[in-house]
């Protein structure tokens, strides 16, 4: 009898309860939703701030290790995933698009998928992949050749798989998908091949295609299966035919604002990176803009319809691109704002209503491209500090030399800052480096790099290049800064506990002091931490959970920084910790 019992019982724990299914309310809740994580950001504003404070400034020095997950084989490559929890389950990504479902209270595998993915893709930046999406019983994600997967979120069966673009023209996919209203929003990579940036929503439970909006200007948008409206004016501000391999990737994906119901995504570069072959003419009058690359646009869910724009970098000739997230806040005064802090190395805080600019300044020290911004956001030049046009050198080839700060890899790059409500901060990752730039003759090949620039990476100071800063949205003050002797490359978390959590490429996961930038805990997880921490609370405790495994752009594009990053390991694990239990009530 009693064997029967036990056969029983072990029967009834296999038979898998039937998946709850996400709803838009859930999403739209999920910042404030503490016991999971179903969206890139922490929430759909992307502020990655927890009301959690289980975890606190006096007792973060008692996290220990929960569990450890390898994505293990040879594919070890950057990891810069931001996981989901929900229902049990932690959804990873990883490089080479695949991604894992693992029981969230063991560590253990419950499924993975591999997109095997064809010869031939084209990715710029390492084979990285920055997260996931779920909604209704399915979970999604990009892949780098260019597609969008749903999965069933039990079992990791693919429910549907859509193409986004032609890898073999340079498109590829990295960025956390967003989902608004049922739509599932993507962007798009490239930028570095000539591809055209655009938005694309789908209905997210059969994978059609609702809308589609490119991002440079004369190129015509989507809505349900018709032409829809020309994005921009043609030739506006765009010579010739340049506007049809005008670059411009989407490829951070974008935030939502619930209070003015705008999708807001940032524009990569204009192509090709030489600026002259874009130079359509005076600097002051707009006409040379190359609108909306560089840009900020505010886009209507429904439709796509741009509702505003805001273009950090007109005429940019850097590799400035302006994807860095967009996040909602309300001011000390209740005003509501965005703020985002641009490639260019400057901070921006802008109106949610219009995107009009509101206040600027740089979070990075040498800015050499620009001596400031004025009234309307626009970027004073240092005309002197442009690169040269290979058209006015002797031999024709090879542009003027200039040194150029922040480098192409910006100011910040695509490693989320956080938010904090507790003290009314931005935690902003930024790096404090320039390079070398120069600009060649290049015509457009389809599928081969479109920059007609060459580059080297220096660091500005010898003693660091990271630099975590605590910006008052307000002045423009850093706060306090934490300097860091390799390039910072991972998201930031912030939390009500007054915790500040971010990751180095030397291995460590770190808790600052919010209020000071004090260090309280740190924690070697063997490899460069490149992922976005996240918080949650299960069973009376809270956790924490970051992805490690070096890699990314640094050691591919990163100069002569890279030779001095060389010696970081790779790896490609996730951990997950939590407080000590004999300590947790201290
Ligand atoms: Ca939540
Ligand atoms: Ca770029």
């Amino acid at each position: 009898m009693m064997k029967i019992a036990a056969a029983v019982s072990a029967f009834a724990l296999t038979i898998t309860p039937a998946f709850s299914q996400v709803t838009e309310e859930q999403l739209a809740n999920d910042a404030a939703s503490t016991g999971d994580v179903l969206t890139n950001g922490m929430g759909r504003d992307q502020q990655r701030y927890s009301p959690l404070d289980m975890v606190t400034k006096e007792n973060v020095k008692n996290l220990v290790p929960a569990w450890a997950y390898s994505v293990g084989g040879e594919k070890q490559r950057g990891f810069e995933t931001q996981p989901l929890v929900y229902d049990g389950i932690m959804y990873i990504t990883a490089s080479y698009s695949r991604m894992y479902a693992i029981d969230v209270r063991t560590g253990e595998e419950i499924w993975q998928y591999d997109a095997r993915l064809p010869e031939g893709i084209l990715p710029c930046c390492d084979v990285v992949n920055r997260g996931a999406a779920i909604y209704g019983d399915k979970v999604y994600f990009g892949t780098l050749d260019a597609r969008i997967v749903a999965l069933n979120a039990k079992t990791g069966d693919v429910v549907w798989r859509k193409r986004i673009e032609d890898y073999k023209a340079g498109y590829s996919y990295t960025a956390a998908p967003l989902i608004v209203d049922g739509l599932i929003i993507t962007g798009n990579s490239g930028g570095e091949f000539g591809i055209v940036g655009a938005v694309q929503a789908r209905d997210a439970e059969t994978g059609d295609l609702v809308w589609e909006r490119p991002v440079i200007e004369g190129h015509m948008g989507m809505l349900n299966g018709e032409e829809s409206t020309m994005t921009g004016s043609l030739n506006a501000s765009w010579p010739g035919d340049m506007w049809k391999t005008g670059g411009g990737a989407t490829w951070l994906g974008g935030s939502y604002d619930a209070d003015t119901d705008t999708l807001v995504f940032g524009t990569g570069n204009p192509a090709p990176w030489n600026s002259w072959l874009r130079d359509a003419g005076d600097k002051d009058d707009g006409s040379g803009d190359n609108l909306y690359a560089a840009s900020r646009l505010g886009l209507d869910p429904k439709t796509g319809e741009i509702k505003w724009h805001f273009q950090s970098t007109p005429r940019e000739g850097w590799d400035y691109d302006g994807v860095n997230e967009v996040i909602p806040y309300e001011d000390a005064d209740g005003n509501k704002r965005y703020a985002t802090a641009d490639r260019n190395g400057y901070f921006y805080v802008l109106n949610r209503e219009d995107g009009a600019f509101v206040n600027g300044w740089p979070f990075v020290k040498d800015i050499s491209w620009a001596s400031g911004l004025d009234e309307n956001g626009r970027p004073i030049w240092v005309e002197e500090n442009r690169p040269g046009n290979p058209v006015d050198a002797t031999d024709g080839k090879k542009g003027e030399v200039v040194f150029s700060s922040p480098s192409f890899l910006g100011g910040k790059n695509w490693m989320p800052m956080a938010y904090s409500q507790n003290t009314g901060y931005f935690y902003v990752p930024s790096n404090e480096w320039g390079m070398d730039i120069w600009n060649e003759p290049i015509t457009y090949k389809k599928g081969a790099a479109y920059l007609g620039s060459g580059f080297t990476i220096k660091p500005n100071y010898e003693d660091h290049i990271g630099s975590l800063k605590a910006v008052d949205p307000a002045t423009g003050e850093w706060v306090w800064e934490v300097k860091n002797e390799s390039p910072l490359w991972g998201g930031v978390m912030t939390t009500a506990g007054g915790l500040v959590f971010t990751g180095t490429p030397e291995g460590f996961i770190v808790a600052y002091d919010d209020a000071t930038g004090e260090e309280l805990w740190k924690f070697q997880t063997g490899s460069g931490v490149v992922g976005q921490p996240i918080t949650w609370d299960m069973d009376g405790e809270q956790y924490i959970a970051v992805a490690s495994g070096w890699g990314g752009a640094v050691p591919l594009w990163g100069g002569e920084v890279a030779k001095k990053v060389s010696y970081l390991n790779q790896g490609g694990t996730m951990w997950v910790f939590k407080l000590s239990s004999q300590v947790a009530s201290r």
